[in-house]
């Protein structure tokens, strides 16, 4: 190539700024959970400034701050600021694996903080190329997602309520139900009466979020299955347990916080403990590894489900955007964060139809922020982002 003609060096696209903030928004209803309730969700986004100019965008959630892991929005931020931060500054914006191997070589954890950070670098690299980043990460083979709806208002008549509304709505037709948090068999009632008024019109599932012992779960999968619930979502917390229970009773079982990455992925492959895999971005570290995770699930024979943190708009679309780039989707998503969530924090709304999400075919993650309504909503307004300036 004439040299005169030759393209600007990738290398000269540097990252000058990361900034975080932390934005509290109330949800529709009270989601109850195993683990917790939820009253609001708080997002920690991150911004990546580049030297061309572009700026990627990235989100950090939790399910009931600590309730969950290890991670909480607020242990995010810090993380961003004070130690991913300084070694993003000044490096080449466009190697957005390499970064992200340096920084796994300093940071051990924090794979809601990596996801977070992955995403906005994506984000950048796929406006500064025209493309979205599903194309980054190998190419879409789907524009749209099934999305179920979690039922967790913790009242039967309240839930069949809901479920109706939104089956009248063509929205979802899939509904997980949130159990784990009263007896079992208070649960199976529960779970038996609302697919009892769905019938075939819809899809019941539940996630347990590791609540039961695995008496317990012999014992609630067994009825689950004769209710007519299709899928049993993390009944019990070890590995080991799930392998002794899987394939004894006629109800799918699902890993979910049992996955943190590639490397449990392997190792429940390996001892035949899930028949799918919920995958999520952050529990798996980031978007690149999330699809290996779904790489070993489609090696060994396991479905794969796109799960949910219940991010807002920013992280439910990156994990559309990789959920649509994988082989296998055999069990759709729950990608219904932004729904759960009263505000809108975006310039042009999500499109949820037909029971799916619709993938936005914009450069980078194709959705763009309502500033205003982000600034209105970020905790603590007058001392609002912690710049890192180089
Ligand atoms: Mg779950």
């Amino acid at each position: 190539m004439n040299a005169a003609l030759a393209p600007e060096t990738n290398t000269s696209v540097r990252i000058e700024r990361v900034d975080t903030l932390l934005v509290d928004l109330p949800t529709i209803r009270p989601h109850k959970l195993s683990v917790a309730t939820m009253d609001g969700q708080t997002l920690m986004l991150v911004r990546v400034y580049c030297s061309d100019g572009t700026v990627g965008i990235g989100e950090g959630t939790t399910i009931g701050g600590l309730a969950y892991g290890g991670e909480s929005p607020e242990s995010m931020k810090l993380a961003v600021d004070s130690y991913f931060a300084p070694m993003m500054l000044g490096q080449d914006a466009t190697r957005v694996q390499s970064l992200m191997a340096r920084i796994a070589q300093v940071i051990k954890e924090n794979r809601f903080a990596k996801s977070a950070v992955e995403t906005a670098l994506l984000d950048a690299q796929g406006k500064r190329l025209g493309l979205p980043v599903s194309e980054l990460l190998g190419g879409r083979r789907r524009d749209s997602l099934p999305v179920a709806w979690t039922l967790a208002s913790g009242n039967t008549s309240k839930d069949i309520a809901e479920a109706e509304a939104m089956l009248a709505l063509r929205r979802h037709n899939v509904f997980k139900l949130k159990i784990g948090a009263r007896g079992v068999r208070e649960d199976v009632a529960h779970v038996a009466a609302i697919k009892r008024a769905l019938g075939d019109q819809a899809a019941v599932r539940v996630d347990v979020n590791m609540a039961w012992s695995e008496t317990d779960a012999a014992f609630g999968m067994a009825a689950l299955a004769d209710a007519g619930c299709e899928l049993v979502e993390q009944p019990v917390a070890s590995a080991a347990a799930l392998a002794r229970l899987v394939r004894r009773f006629p109800v799918a079982l699902m890993a979910d916080e049992s996955l943190t990455g590639p490397e449990s992925a392997f190792e429940l492959a390996r001892v035949q403990g899930a028949d799918v895999f919920a995958v999520k971005i952050e529990q798996s570290g980031g978007l690149y590894n999330a699809q290996r995770v779904a790489a070993i699930a489609d090696a060994a024979g396991i479905g794969l489900y796109g799960g949910t943190m219940l991010e807002s708009a920013v992280g439910t679309i990156a994990s559309a955007q990789v959920f649509s780039t994988f082989a296998n989707l055999q069990w759709g998503t729950e990608l219904f964060g932004p729904l759960l969530i009263t505000e809108e924090i975006l310039a042009t709304p999500l499109s949820y139809r037909e029971f799916a999400l619709d993938i936005p075919e914009g450069p980078g993650l194709g959705i763009a922020l309502d500033e205003d309504r982000v600034a209105f909503f970020t905790r603590d307004g007058l001392r609002r982002t912690i710049s890192v300036a180089r």
